[in-house]
């Protein structure tokens, strides 16, 4: 670890989807890119940031991944996630040590984020905001369309970004943004905004990219140098 906050930082991965798109006979978080799985490679990134990193996955995966995880330079607890990435994150987060005061979440899925995002995430977190996600510009058009696929209008790109992580938390907001789990979101800033607190963004990069579908491993590999 060395992270720029005075503060201990913890970083939760969940890692517990099925990874039905991915196609692969395992969970997607355990496939081998170039020799390490998705997981340890995320969890190596994690590390030279953050003290203590919980692994949300899979209830048959729970030796393997601490097993794997033995040789990264942190505290390592490992939970049997949920049904949804939301569930997952939950788990995760009731074993977080009561003496961290900022949460990172990272998708296993995005292995090669580079550390100076990591870093600046930290870092605006370090310097007071409550909640800070990575974020890159939207290049294509977007438009909203009827439930025919007939276009329906043109959305303002420039004021749309892509959302990345690792986002991160104070534990304390993030904490309070679980307590209620009737409400359903597809990462863990849409729960905090539902408290109207204010979300900064720093920028992403596109080697943080999710590993979704078999093709993203050509690319995954070609960032690494060997494809
Ligand atoms: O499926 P997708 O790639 O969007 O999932 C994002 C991350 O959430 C992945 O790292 C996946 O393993 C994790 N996840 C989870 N529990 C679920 C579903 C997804 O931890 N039930």
């Amino acid at each position: 670890m060395s992270g720029v906050a005075a503060s201990r930082v913890a970083a939760i991965i969940p890692a517990a989807g099925l990874g039905v798109r991915f196609g692969a006979p395992q969970p997607k978080a355990f496939f081998e890119l170039a020799g390490l799985t998705l997981l340890t490679r995320s969890a190596l990134a994690l590390a030279n940031h953050v003290d203590v990193i919980v692994v949300a996955v899979a209830a048959d995966y729970v030796a393997n991944a601490a097993q794997e995880l033995e040789t990264v330079d942190a505290e390592i607890h490992v939970v049997v996630g949920g049904a949804t990435r939301q569930e997952s994150v939950a788990a995760a987060l009731l074993v977080v040590p009561i003496d961290i005061e900022l949460v990172l979440v990272h998708d296993a899925a995005r292995p090669l984020v580079p550390g100076s995002v990591i870093a600046e995430v930290i870092s605006e977190l370090a310097d007071g905001a409550e909640a800070v996600v990575p974020v890159l510009p939207v290049v294509d058009t977007i438009k909203r369309v009827d439930s025919n696929g007939d276009v329906v209008e043109t959305v303002d790109r420039n004021a749309l970004r892509r959302v990345q992580t690792p986002q991160g938390f104070t534990k304390e907001l993030l904490t309070e943004a679980f307590a209620d789990s009737k409400h359903v979101a597809t990462d863990e800033a849409g729960l905090v905004e539902r408290l109207g607190i204010a979300i900064r963004t720093v920028a992403g990069s596109e080697r943080a990219f999710k590993i979704t579908t078999p093709d993203d491993i050509a690319f995954a590999l070609s960032l690494l140098g060997e494809a």
